[in-house]
């Protein structure tokens, strides 16, 4: 029998946000490498990656890791946890056990790209490889360019493109067998790296709400493709109705691919379901829109796309930011997407447009600590739709909502909470107010308040701006600065 030193060396599979086994191009290649697989995640901190997860998403990675490390030992396999900059640590690793290559799916934001160029470089010294693969987005971003090479900047003609591309490939299994190294190589534990928020512990009823692994994603999706995605068209924009997939944090995390996603929807389309699953797929083209952009133009989370935003007056008011964050802003819808994301980790879409639009443009704080406070708070914060969402509500971004369009809170809650079911379950304060007001308690007549138990000033505040004069402040402040 002959010894074969080299199928014995190992290959490093690098989990990042590819946390799942099925339609992971990169891991299905690992395993079919002939190779040994040796599975490690790296947890970095706010010293190396400066968009280290926040507080909501440390408590989604911590349960999604664990998920993962179930499914790979089904395979026979294990997660190894180590924490550092992944160059020390993947150059360790390699070292340690002679990997014959490093394997990762590739990311389209700034830190991964840096890190890996590095990486490639430390690899190559040490005779391994580094390989990358699609697969955390359907369409690789130099795949989707204009007749001219360049970034679309406008997101119709970008859905377009993508449309034409089809038919999209097939998803990939999840691999057979994912062989362990025969060598054991110590780990960190995961309850050392205490990701569970503690001080405070907002986490207590998530479990309740969210399964974060890939069991926990395909069962959301199949239970949105087979109860919501009908009506997903005419109801995603109402968040007093569970329309919505959500299935952001498992996108984030990659827990789901969007490509297997895709698919699955395509085949519950029907004559009914036509246009919903149309809605749905231009949104997760949306996602696919906003890491392009952020590929493109790497300074979004910081700096705004349109440069005269540079110049736009911002007002830093820590009191306000504060009552803000709190839900303690007056105006009922927004404070209810606010206590909606701190007592979930998620908002629903509509209200956090209408939340940051009141943030940036009711009281002219920058859309950069709005986006801060939804990096260190939702579960699905994701520095491509976080950036480029913030910054098309602010209107500074590519394909923006002009600065000039200003929401009217009310008329927004009118709109899409019309029986204010949204406000009287994230305000209870004010779950006794008729319709008429639950969107404008300020206007309420005396009698109504008392016969509702509302005391203004007491248990709810007052506003904190005026709706028109905060209208006309911002847009004279926009003026300002188109001057
Ligand atoms: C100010 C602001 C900040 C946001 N921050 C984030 C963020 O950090 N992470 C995040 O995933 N989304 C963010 N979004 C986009 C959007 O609100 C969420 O993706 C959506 O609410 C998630 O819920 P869902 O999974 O039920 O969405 P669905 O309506 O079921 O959509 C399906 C998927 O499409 C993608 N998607 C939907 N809308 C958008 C969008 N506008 N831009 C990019 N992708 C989209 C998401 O991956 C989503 O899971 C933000 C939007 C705003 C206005």
């Amino acid at each position: 029998m002959t010894y074969d030193r080299e199928a014995i060396r190992p290959v490093i599979y690098w989990f990042r946000k590819d946390l799942r086994l099925t339609d992971n191009p990169a891991l299905l290649s690992a395993a079919e490498s002939g190779h040994p697989v040796l599975a490690v995640y790296i947890l970095e901190d706010g010293n190396s990656d400066p968009w280290a997860p926040g507080g909501a998403s440390r408590w989604w990675l911590h349960h999604s890791l664990k998920a993962l490390d179930k499914s790979l030992k089904t395979l026979g396999n294990r997660l190894v946890l180590r924490r550092g900059r992944p160059q020390e640590v993947l150059r360790e690793l390699a070292t340690e056990t002679g990997a014959t290559a490093v394997y990762s799916t590739w990311l389209a934001e700034p830190h991964a790209i840096k890190v890996d160029s590095e990486l490639g470089h430390i690899l190559n010294e040490l005779g391994s490889g580094f390989k990358t693969f699609d697969g955390n987005l359907i369409f690789p971003p130099e795949s989707v360019t204009t007749k001219n090479g360049e970034p679309y900047k406008v997101f119709t003609p970008f859905y377009k493109a993508c449309l034409k591309k089809f038919p999209l490939p097939d998803p990939m299994p999840a691999p057979r067998r994912l062989p362990c190294p025969g060598k054991s190589l110590k780990s960190d534990s995961l309850d050392q790296w205490e990701l569970l928020p503690k001080k405070p512990e907002w986490s207590a009823s998530w479990l309740d709400m969210w399964t974060p692994g890939e069991t926990g994603a395909l069962l959301r999706l199949d239970s949105f493709l087979e109860q919501s995605a009908v009506e997903y068209g005419t109801r995603r924009d109402r968040p007093d109705i569970s329309g919505t997939s959500r299935l952001s944090p498992h996108f984030h995390f990659g827990e789901i691919s969007p490509l297997l996603c895709w698919h699955r929807a395509l085949s519950h389309i029907s004559p009914e379901a036509e246009n919903g699953i149309e809605s749905f797929f231009r949104q997760i083209i949306w996602r696919e829109f906003s890491h392009h952009l952020l590929y493109h133009w790497p300074e979004f989370p910081e700096e705004p796309f349109r440069p005269e935003f540079k110049r736009f007056a911002w007002v830093k008011d820590e009191e306000a930011l504060l009552r803000w964050q709190r839900g303690l802003t007056g105006y009922p819808i927004v404070d209810a997407g606010m206590r909606e994301l701190w007592a979930t980790g998620w908002m629903h879409n509509r209200v956090r447009m209408i939340a940051a639009s009141f943030l940036v443009k009711h009281l002219l704080i920058p859309w950069q600590d709005g986006a801060a406070w939804f990096w260190n708070t939702l579960v699905d914060a994701d520095l491509a739709n976080n950036s480029v969402s913030w910054q098309w509500v602010a209107g500074c971004g590519v394909d923006a909502a002009p600065f000039f369009r200003v929401f009217n809170p009310m008329l927004q809650g009118r709109k899409f909470d019309p029986d204010g079911t949204y406000v009287r379950r994230w305000v209870p304060e004010l779950a006794n107010l008729p319709n008429k007001y639950i969107h404008e308690p300020w206007a309420t007549p005396e009698h109504i308040l008392e016969n509702s138990g509302v005391s203004l000033g007491n248990i709810y505040p007052f506003p904190l701006v005026n709706h028109m004069s905060a209208r006309n402040r911002a847009l004279a402040v926009f003026e300002q600065m188109r001057n």
